[in-house]
Order: structure tokens, then C-alpha cells, then sequence
């Protein structure tokens, strides 16, 4: 029978990470397995590539202070280009509260060594955006090194590299179960040949929580749509915009192209596989993007163009990462709501050290277990776009 040492379910940015920081640590016999015919049909193709380390909780915020160095060195290290723009995230306050809460993240991100992120006055933010309309905002914060980034292309460097150094991906394998023998991992049964393995990695994305049940395991992350829209050419906008963040509503927009990309958290959106695109989205989005930026009233959009895609949602929006309690050999890669691709690189090194070496020194490694559920210590994070 087929054997390696380890089995990744799941060819997104976040198997493909593990992939790359098994090999680079020197596990060269790793095996990824991605049921489509090509990588990023799942989140990763979806998403909107923004990353940032402007977070509110310790967690969050390390693991960006890693995994944002880490993107803005890969190409130079590896020759796999990212597509990384460090044009900033700026969240625009438009009450006091929302100025509290800034500072407060921004105390908690500067003494865990981000020193770029700054607190901005309304004059600096006009400056950034002309066409902003200020009137209700009373600041905000920025920090120059988020950005964004080509999840797609920073998913294929990811593996590109991965297999330099031995590991393979194998496409259009789907896994249909983790076969298990007294509560441990013995290999994963698929659509083509059965694979002896004692330790699965589940990076499935919004399907982990199946492929978990199938050994018996308990995965608590549900599936979220989430939806953007790519703006047709928009003249005047300023060449290093960053994404910027209307705190009064959540609307959101970064450039793309020579057009916009504008998003906004949905509250009515329900838990589900759903991934059709609803236009009915569009007029939310725009009215709200208007009453931010006047000059935006004559953005056009291709309702084709848009589209829609799903965040895998945990209980307190953290990942869950690290061995799964009821299966020995079992590791998750999971619930990354809404924050899989810029943190990619540190769940890669987390994951890959927990497997090879029992521990890591990126994070407290329980912080992010999945017992935390069960033990009452789920963590909350509050800045979630
Ligand atoms: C609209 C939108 C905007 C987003 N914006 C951002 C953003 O700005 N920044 C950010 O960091 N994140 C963002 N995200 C979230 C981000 O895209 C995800 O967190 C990330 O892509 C998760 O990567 P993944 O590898 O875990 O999952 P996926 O990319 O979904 O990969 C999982 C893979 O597993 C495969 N698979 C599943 N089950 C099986 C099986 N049984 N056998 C074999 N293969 C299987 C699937 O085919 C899939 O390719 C956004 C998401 C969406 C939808």
C-alpha cells in the first residue's frame, strides 16, 4: 500500500503552507491531496488578499508579526513571487468608542513589537483619500506594512517550494475518510488507492469539519458566505491607497487593478454552503460605499464579475490549530474566519512544528487548541472584517 509520513487533506494556501514548512524543517515525505483538478477553487481563490497585524487579540497580532515579515521575504528568499503591497489597512473612527478601541489594539500590537502601526488625526486620514467624506470621523489608525497580497500566487510558491524539497501534490484525490485503529491514525481511504499514514493534517477549509467526523472527531467551524465586488476603472484614486475601513458600518475597500475591490460584512447572511453571488449585494454595497466616498456614487460595477465565497468560521473567529484530542496522529488546520490567507505562513510553521517536534515557540500552542471550546477558554476577537 501507499505510505507517507504525512498526509495533508486539502491543497489551499493553508495545506500548501504546512506542506512548505514540513519540507523546509526536512519532513521530505509529505503528501498533499486536493480533490479538485486545480489548487485555490476553495477560499483561497475567493479571497480578497488583504493582511494585516492590526488585530485586537495577543494571538491574531503574533501570528501576523510573523506571517507579514515572513510574505515580505519569500519572494527574495524563494523566487516565488507574492504580489505583496504594502499599502497599509487604515480603520476610519467615527465615534469615541471606536478611538478607544484603536488605541487600545495599538498598545497591545506595540508591545508585542509592531512599530509601524500609528494612530492617525481626520486631517491625515483626508490626506490619504481626498474624496473622503470626514465629517463623522474623529481618526483612526494605520499601519503601513499590512497590505495585500495574490493568495493564489503565494498558495503556488508555497507549494512550488514544498516540492523542491520532496513533498507532492497529488490533484483530483479526494479524501473520503481518515481511517483510524484504537483511537490512532493508520491512513486516509480515497476516491483512487487507500494511503497508509499516522499523522493526517486536515487544512479542508469550510469541508474540514466532515472530513474530521469521519474519524470520529468533533471540528466546530461552519460555513459563511462572504461576498466581494470588483469595480470597473475608476479614475483619481490615489496610487498607494490602502484598504480602508469604515468603522461606522464595517464597508470596506482596497484598490484593484485600476478599479476597486469593495466588500461589507453582511449581518443577514446565515451559516450554509452557499457560494452563488446575490446581485441584491451590489446596491448595499454601493449605497453604503457612496455615503462614505460622494465620488463613489459613479463607481460602476459588471455583476458578473463579482462573486462570492465562504469563511470557515469558528465559535470565538480564531483557527483552530493543532492535534485533535479524540485521535492520535489527527492535526487541524482549521476555522480560519476570514484570516486564512494572511496567516498562512505562521499556522504553516505552527502546525509543522507541532507535528515534528511537540511543541512551537510562535505561540502558547493551547491558546488555539480546539479543547479550548470545552474548557471555557475561548478567545474573542472583535476586529474581524
Ligand atoms: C470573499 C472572501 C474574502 C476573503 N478575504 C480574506 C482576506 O482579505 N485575508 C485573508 O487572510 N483571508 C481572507 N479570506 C479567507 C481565506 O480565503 C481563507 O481563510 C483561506 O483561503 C483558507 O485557506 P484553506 O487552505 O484553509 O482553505 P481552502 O482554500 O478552501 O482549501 C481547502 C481545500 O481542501 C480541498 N478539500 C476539501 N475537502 C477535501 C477532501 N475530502 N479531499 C481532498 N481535498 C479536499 C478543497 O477542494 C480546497 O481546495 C477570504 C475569504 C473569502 C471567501
Amino acid at each position: 500500500m501507499r505510505t507517507a509520513e504525512v498526509v495533508i487533506v486539502g491543497g489551499g494556501i493553508v495545506g500548501s503552507s504546512i506542506a512548505y514548512h514540513l519540507a523546509e524543517q526536512g519532513c521530505r515525505d509529505v503528501l498533499v491531496l486536493e480533490r479538485e483538478a486545480h489548487q485555490g477553487l476553495g477560499s483561497t481563490g475567493k479571497s480578497m488578499g488583504g493582511v494585516r497585524a492590526q488585530f485586537a487579540t495577543d494571538v491574531n497580532i503574533r501570528m501576523s508579526l510573523y506571517s507579514i515579515p515572513f510574505i515580505s521575504r519569500f519572494e527574495e528568499l524563494t523566487g516565488q513571487p507574492t504580489g505583496y503591497k504594502p499599502h497599509g489597512y487604515l480603520f476610519a473612527a467615527t465615534t469615541d468608542a471606536h478611538l478607544d478601541y484603536l488605541r487600545t489594539n495599538l498598545a497591545r500590537q506595540q508591545a508585542l513589537g509592531l512599530t509601524q502601526a500609528r494612530m492617525l488625526t481626520r486631517e491625515e486620514i483626508v490626506s490619504v483619500l481626498p474624496q473622503i467624506r470626514s465629517d463623522d470621523i474623529l481618526g483612526g489608525s494605520l499601519c503601513p506594512t499590512d497590505g495585500f497580497v495574490d493568495p493564489h500566487s503565494l498558495m503556488t510558491g508555497f507549494m512550488t517550494v514544498a516540492g523542491q524539497h520532496g513533498a507532492t501534490l497529488q490533484r483530483s484525490v479526494a479524501v473520503r475518510r481518515i481511517v483510524t485503529d484504537h483511537g490512532a491514525v493508520t491512513g486516509v481511504e480515497t476516491d483512487k488507492e487507500p494511503i497508509a499514514t499516522r499523522v493526517v493534517v486536515n487544512a479542508a477549509g469550510v469541508w474540514a469539519a466532515e472530513l474530521a467526523k469521519s474519524a470520529g472527531a468533533d471540528l466546530p467551524i461552519k460555513p459563511l458566505r462572504r461576498s466581494l465586488i470588483p469595480t470597473e476603472p475608476f479614475p483619481g484614486i490615489p496610487d498607494r491607497l490602502p484598504m480602508i475601513i469604515d468603522m461606522s458600518n464595517g464597508f470596506h475597500f482596497r484598490p484593484e487593478g485600476v478599479g476597486l475591490l469593495l466588500s461589507w460584512n453582511d449581518p443577514e447572511e446565515q451559516y450554509g454552503y452557499r457560494t452563488g453571488f446575490d446581485p441584491a449585494f451590489i446596491e448595499k454595497v454601493l449605497t453604503r460605499a457612496a455615503d462614505r466616498v460622494p465620488a463613489f456614487a459613479d463607481l460602476a460595477v459588471n455583476p458578473r464579475r463579482c462573486w462570492s465565497g465562504m469563511y470557515d468560521m469558528s465559535p470565538d473567529k480564531h483557527s483552530i490549530l493543532g492535534p485533535a484530542p479524540e485521535v492520535r496522529g489527527l492535526y487541524y488546520a482549521n476555522g480560519f474566519s476570514g484570516h486564512g490567507v494572511m496567516h498562512s505562513p505562521a499556522t504553516g510553521k505552527i502546525v509543522a512544528d507541532l507535528i515534528l517536534q511537540g511543541k512551537t515557540d510562535l505561540i502558547d500552542s493551547s491558546v488555539l487548541s480546539v479543547e479550548r471550546f470545552s474548557q471555557g477558554r475561548a478567545i474573542h476577537e472583535t476586529a474581524v472584517l
